[in-house]
């Protein structure tokens, strides 16, 4: 029997509610998979705050760098808005990233049938869709060099080096041979420098897949494709920034933000966790809905510890509580057959992942 140590982040908010799911989901399938997960909670966040004084204590990154993955909840909240910048939640999750060297991120975007309606768009347009956004985390216009602000201007610094763009494009080129073997490479080369550096290295890497079709897209045609005809894209290459935005408008495809998860990987260990934050406004009623976690856990056995089996389960577990019409509040409308809470959501995919 294999096993695996986990380092769970529950954070703030709805948190600790959708971690407890995700943990209850994995020792089920670990029963019937022939596998052990140990866990080790680290604390991050406002709560990390009120205890320590520190967003992000030593101790969490000691821990995490010390297990075969991370799962992450969420962090944030009103409490801690107007603490000082590196004193703040969201201050420590970059940090964090950082330390870890995370330095791709993976967002997919499915569309359940059962929930087509569910989406903001039309089903014709929404059905079928499977595509996977894979952003450069740790780089890019949010961390370039200058940067600063006096009372009259403003100033950001996007900058990609060479190495750092063939590392994200092998994620991305890799990705693709395991799913419809595309990519589409975004950018704003009619008008960045850093743009065209990064068409002609993806060009360069793409030549080490040729079983890959790479294309390329400006930003702006991007965000209109997405809307316009989602099914056309399999892997999305992008840049910290784009990818911050048409990951987000990605997730808006699939009708709930409860619903999607998301993997930092490129480093020894990787964070797994769901793309929405902690929902003050929610925490502490049980309504959350927890099948972001629950994938994101997914996400970790398939891409941290190599159990696709497992990972199989876990999909097919969720898929099967939609099918079957269970809805957490969030998706109430859409063809609820029964509404449940975040604990009955989690015990019902533990349950059929378990067979
Ligand atoms: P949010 O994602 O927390 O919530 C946006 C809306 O979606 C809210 O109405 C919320 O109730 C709903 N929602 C989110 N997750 C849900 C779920 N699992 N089930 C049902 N409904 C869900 O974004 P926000 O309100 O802008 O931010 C709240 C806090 O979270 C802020 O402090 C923000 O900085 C932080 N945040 C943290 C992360 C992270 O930890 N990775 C990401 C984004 C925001």
């Amino acid at each position: 029997m294999k096993t695996y140590k986990i380092a769970l982040i529950k954070g703030d908010g709805i948190g600790p509610e959708i971690i407890d799911e995700a943990v209850k989901v994995l020792d089920a399938v670990a029963s019937c998979c022939d596998i052990e997960f140990s866990y080790e909670e680290a604390l991050m966040g406002g709560c990390a705050y009120d205890i320590t004084g520190d967003p992000l204590p030593q101790e969490t990154i000691n821990i995490s760098l010390n297990s075969d993955a991370v799962l992450f909840g969420a962090i944030g909240g009103a409490k801690w808005d107007n603490l000082p910048r590196e004193k703040r939640p969201e201050s420590g999750l970059l940090r964090f990233r950082k330390e870890l060297g995370v330095y791709a991120n993976l967002r997919p975007a499915t569309v359940f049938d059962e929930l087509i309606n569910a989406s903001s768009l039309k089903p014709e347009v929404v059905k079928g869709v499977d595509l996977m956004v894979v952003r450069e985390l740790i780089g890019g216009i949010y961390f370039g060099e200058p940067k600063g602000r006096d009372e009259n201007k403003g100033w950001n610094t996007m900058v990609y080096t060479r190495e750092e763009i063939v590392r994200i494009a092998h994620q991305a080129f890799k990705i693709a041979m395991t799913r419809s073997k595309r990519v589409c490479s975004i950018d704003k080369a009619n008008v960045l420098d850093v743009s065209q550096l990064w068409r002609e290295v993806v060009t360069e890497v793409a030549c080490e897949y040729p079983e890959v079709e790479l294309s390329h897209m400006y930003v702006d045609n991007a965000a209109m494709q997405l809307i316009r005809d989602p099914r056309q894209f399999d892997v999305m290459l992008t840049g910290n920034i784009f990818g911050d935005i048409l990951s987000d408008e990605a997730s808006m495809l699939s009708g709930s933000i409860g619903l999607l998860p998301s993997a930092s990987v490129g480093a020894k260990i990787g964070v797994y966790e769901p793309i929405h934050g902690s929902a003050p406004d929610i925490a502490g009623q049980g309504i959350a809905n927890p099948i972001a976690t629950i994938l994101s856990a997914s996400m970790m056995l398939r891409y941290a510890l190599g159990e696709h089996v497992a990972a199989d389960k876990i999909d097919a577990a969720v898929k099967r509580a939609l099918k079957e019409g269970y809805r957490t509040k969030d998706l109430a409308q859409y063809d609820a057959k029964e509404v449940c809470s975040t604990s009955e959501m989690g015990s019902i995919i533990a349950n059929y992942a378990a067979k």
